[in-house]
Formats: structure tokens, C-alpha cells, sequence
């Protein structure tokens, strides 16, 4: 009897655990880890990783699965997923997943974005950022920002959740601010200098870390680098003295390792991951502690 009752307790106990477990939906890891951060039981699915350009993925079967069962849903927004999270959200099904929902967050709606497109938006344009630049996450004071209003978010929609999620907030603010006048002080040596890049992947950490982005191995955003393009920016480069080339890992390195030889500084080619290389909390700092130290390094 005793047994029976102990099991009985541990089925409504499991039951109720059940009830609360909230899915989510994350399209970038850099949004699974803050979810993971404000409300640890939610059973996260996260759509991309750090070694995948977010502009194109393929929208599996197994994506559209997940998105199907989710009951909230993150993503960044700003036409970043424009190739594949529409299709995703319409075979989903999922009323909960649709824009203009509440249980649908687009973290670029809760920070002013840099760089809008101007001009006229055709098929051979590329990925260009109609509405500006959407890789807000290399900002961490735009990723704070945006912590706040999914914390605020989170506690509406799940009320039983918030005074958890509003805890859960106070201590990433704190922990984040504290990381940031930290790393902030660690990266005045790049004051005033500049860099050459490839696409708007790290277009939000340039100016926070002070430097300036001086040449693009892209002739137009989301275009492969042209050699005619490569050689106007080696031209431009040998004027400007730039700490290095800095390209995402999800970036075809070749071109960038050419203009480096040719710049005659093949040690000042620095690959790194555009994004948190995991989807746990703490994840952006682990990034940028890694970012910051090999950003500086390269200036020494
Ligand atoms: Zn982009």
C-alpha cells in the first residue's frame, strides 16, 4: 500500500512537472541560452549552431516538427530568418508561432538596429538588411536589452513563471554588466583602430569594441567575394593599416586568406565563430571572453 502510494505521489508529482514545462522554439543558439538563462526547465529546441549561416538554412521536416510542439517561439527578427522560419511558421500549424503573437518574440524588435538598406531591394541584391542590421547579439548591451524584454515577455505570458524569471533576470544583469565593463576595459587598446570583414556578421561588436570596419570582402551583402572586388580592397587596406581580417567560421575562408598573403600579414587572418558556440546559459559570455582576447590579441 505504502509503495502504491509512494508511486501514485511520484506520478502526480512528474504529472504536474509536466504541466509546467514550457517548449520552446529558438532559431539561433545565442536566444536558446538566454531562454535556458530566464527559465531553466523550459525544454528548449534550438534551430541553428554557430557553424551554420542563419540567412539560409534548410527548413527540415524535423524543424517544422519542432516549431509544430512549441509554445513559445524566439527569433531574431529583422528579415534575419526571412528564408526559412516563414515556411517553418506556416507548415508548423501553430497558432502560438505566428507574427503578432505574443508567444512569437523577434529580439530585433527591442533594440535600434544599425546600417538600414537604402536603395532599391531586387532578386540579385543579396541578403541585405532592409531593415538594418540584424546580428544584434555581438552587442551585449543590445543582448541585456533584449534580455529585459523577454524577461517582461516571458512573465506575461507565463504569469506563474515571473517572479522566477524576474529573479533569474536580476542576476544575469548583474553578472553581464559586470562582464562588459570588463571586457570594455580589456579592448581599449583597439580604440580608434580598423578592421577589414566580410558581411554585417560582427557588424554591432566594431563599434562597441571601438574599432571601425574599413573594407568588406563582400561587393554587396551576401555576395561571394569577386576578385576585382578583392583587389580594390587590397588596395584600400594598404592605406589603412587594419589590426587584421576578420571573417565568421560559416564564411568560405579562401578570399580572406588571399587578401591576408597579399597583405602580407597572413598571421592577422582571425576566423571565428559568429555566434555562442553552445546553447547553455553563460553561453555568451564563454563567446565573447573568446572574442574580446582574440580580437585584442590581434591588435598587439
Ligand atoms: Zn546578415
Amino acid at each position: 500500500m505504502r509503495i502504491l502510494t509512494k508511486a501514485l505521489l511520484a506520478l502526480s508529482l512528474f504529472a504536474a512537472c509536466q504541466a509546467h514545462a514550457v517548449t520552446v522554439f529558438a532559431c539561433e543558439p545565442e536566444w536558446a541560452s538566454l531562454i535556458r538563462t530566464l527559465l531553466p526547465q523550459a525544454s528548449v529546441r534550438t534551430a541553428t549552431s554557430h557553424l551554420q549561416d542563419p540567412h539560409h538554412i534548410e527548413a527540415r521536416p524535423s524543424l517544422i516538427a519542432q516549431i509544430r510542439g512549441a509554445d513559445f517561439a524566439i527569433c531574431t527578427g529583422a528579415e534575419l530568418e526571412a528564408g526559412w522560419l516563414p515556411m517553418l511558421q506556416e507548415r508548423a500549424g501553430n497558432p502560438k508561432v505566428q507574427n503578432g503573437r505574443p508567444t512569437m518574440f523577434f529580439a530585433a524588435q527591442h533594440v535600434d538596429l544599425i546600417d538600414p538598406f537604402k536603395g532599391a531591394i531586387t532578386p540579385f541584391s543579396g541578403d541585405v538588411h532592409a531593415q538594418g542590421n540584424p546580428h544584434i547579439h555581438t552587442d551585449p548591451r543590445r543582448f541585456l536589452q533584449v534580455a529585459k524584454a523577454l524577461a517582461a515577455r516571458l512573465g506575461s505570458v507565463f504569469p506563474d513563471q515571473k517572479t522566477q524569471v524576474d529573479q533569474n533576470l536580476s542576476k544575469f544583469e548583474a553578472e553581464l554588466q559586470a562582464k562588459i565593463a570588463a571586457w570594455e576595459m580589456q579592448a581599449q587598446v583597439l580604440k580608434g583602430r580598423t578592421v577589414i570583414t566580410q558581411h554585417a556578421s560582427f557588424g554591432y561588436l566594431w563599434p562597441w569594441l571601438g574599432l571601425k570596419a574599413v573594407a568588406d570582402l563582400e561587393p554587396k551583402p551576401g555576395m561571394p567575394p569577386t576578385a576585382a572586388h578583392l583587389d580594390k580592397v587590397l588596395a584600400l587596406s594598404q592605406k589603412q593599416k587594419p589590426i587584421g581580417i576578420i571573417i565568421a567560421q560559416h564564411h568560405d575562408p579562401k578570399p580572406a586568406r588571399w587578401l591576408a598573403g597579399n597583405m602580407g600579414m597572413p598571421s592577422k587572418l582571425l576566423i571565428m565563430p559568429a555566434t555562442v558556440m553552445d546553447d547553455q546559459p553563460g553561453a555568451m559570455t564563454r563567446w565573447l571572453d573568446q572574442v574580446v582576447m582574440q580580437v585584442t590579441n590581434l591588435a598587439q
